[in-house]
């Protein structure tokens, strides 16, 4: 059998689980807490790699990367000016997006965060588009989508805990937890120190505000909330209708929010959740006093931002970076973690020369196209 890039194989499981669709929708995701780097664009060029292996197998595909700009705020970069530090206490539990940008050039923080990625990704011939979270939250599917799971919260929390007792979590979901994260509407945070009380209606919970003192009433059918992420995640699914999602490999671990949304699409809404590629994440190394490797982190502003690797490097060698790492089996294995280096970007450079002149060769000279073929794939994903 052909072995081909795990992209298709990725495409061909998505048809087979989605048979008959008329677009297939991959979904990428990220939270504008600080500097959006190189690897949490992992998730944007693998779903795009999935929507072009559709494409080319005949399918139609869109994509979107979907932006958290309604979680909460909880620590400013160190990388912000000093400024925005003093004063980031008013702004801790509220939305990214009801924050001002620290630097003063964007309507809001979430905005400046993406707008570097938004602006760039053009460049790397990626063809998903943004979609913010506050449009998904307003849209009446999701909405209707949620208040089944309100009317249903018995059986959401039966669901939920059966993941985790399987997982062997001790703590489970109470018997009276509603799904819903109210926002406090005196100070506006949207955390977890917003506390619910009780519903007073159907759709309406009273809550207090641990921060400011507020006692009020949410509205959910109004959105003055949002639903906490394990079950605004797999609604997100539904209201966008996405067959392929990446995903760290963090949620291959029994119990993680991946499991439990799949759960909630099988048993809940008896529909099959989106085909994942799971993978590990790119650390940064340094050299210069013995080797040191760094998690990337958008709060500390380590990693690159896709638009300062352009300074550095063209786009193709970063696709490519991200997709010549293979998984034989995409349901259990994790693509390699990546350890980014700054001083060897050249070297990043020469092997993806190197991968494109063997590319030349097998396709000019037609050697072997059969065993080759994760080659020739890998170069037309990354270019
Ligand atoms: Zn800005
Ligand atoms: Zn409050």
């Amino acid at each position: 059998m052909l072995y081909r890039h795990f992209a298709y194989r990725a495409a061909e499981e998505v048809v087979k689980r989605f048979p008959g669709k008329d677009v297939y929708i991959v979904e990428a995701g990220a939270t504008p807490s600080g500097k959006i780097h190189l690897g949490n664009f992992n998730d944007v060029i693998i779903s795009d790699a999935v929507l072009k292996a559709l494409r080319n197998l005949g399918y139609n595909s869109n994509g979107f990367l979907v932006i958290d700009s309604r979680d909460p705020f909880r620590q400013p970069p160190i990388f912000a000016p000093k400024e925005f530090i003093r004063e980031s206490e008013n702004y801790l539990g509220k939305p990214f997006i009801e924050i001002p940008d620290p630097w003063g050039c964007h309507e809001n923080y979430a905005e400046h965060f993406v707008d570097p990625v938004e602006k760039n990704m053009d460049k790397y011939g990626v063809e998903i588009g943004i979609k913010w979270a506050q449009e998904i939250h307003g849209n009446p599917v999701f909405i209707k989508l949620l208040l089944r799971l309100i009317d249903e919260r018995k059986r959401v929390i039966e669901i939920y805990n059966d993941v985790r007792r399987r997982a062997g979590h001790l703590n489970l979901y109470p018997e009276d937890w509603i799904p819903f994260r109210p926002q406090c509407k005196k100070c506006g945070r949207i955390d977890e120190s917003v506390e619910i009380i009780g519903l007073t209606d159907k759709y309406k919970v009273k809550y207090r505000c641990r921060s400011c003192g507020n006692i009020g009433i949410a509205d959910i059918e109004k959105m003055e909330g949002k639903p906490p992420w394990r079950i605004d995640w797999p609604l997100r699914w539904i209201a966008l209708d996405v067959s392929f999602e990446p995903l760290g490999k963090d949620h291959m671990a029994s119990g993680s929010g991946y499991e439990m949304g799949c759960s909630l699409l099988r048993k809940f809404f008896g529909r099959e959740p989106p085909i994942p590629v799971f993978y590990d994440f790119v650390y940064w190394v340094e050299k210069n006093n013995g080797k040191k490797v760094l998690k990337f982190s958008k709060r500390k502003g380590v990693g690159l931002g896709i638009d300062e690797w352009l300074k550095y490097a063209p786009p193709e060698v970063l696709r490519f970076q991200i997709l010549r790492r293979d998984v034989s089996n995409i349901f259990s294995e994790a693509l390699s973690h990546w350890d980014f280096d700054i001083t060897q970007i050249p070297q990043y450079v020469q092997s993806f020369d190197k991968f494109e002149e063997t590319y030349f060769n097998i396709v000019e000279r037609a050697i072997d196209q059969v065993k080759n073929q994760v080659i020739v794939d890998t170069y037309l994903l990354s270019v």
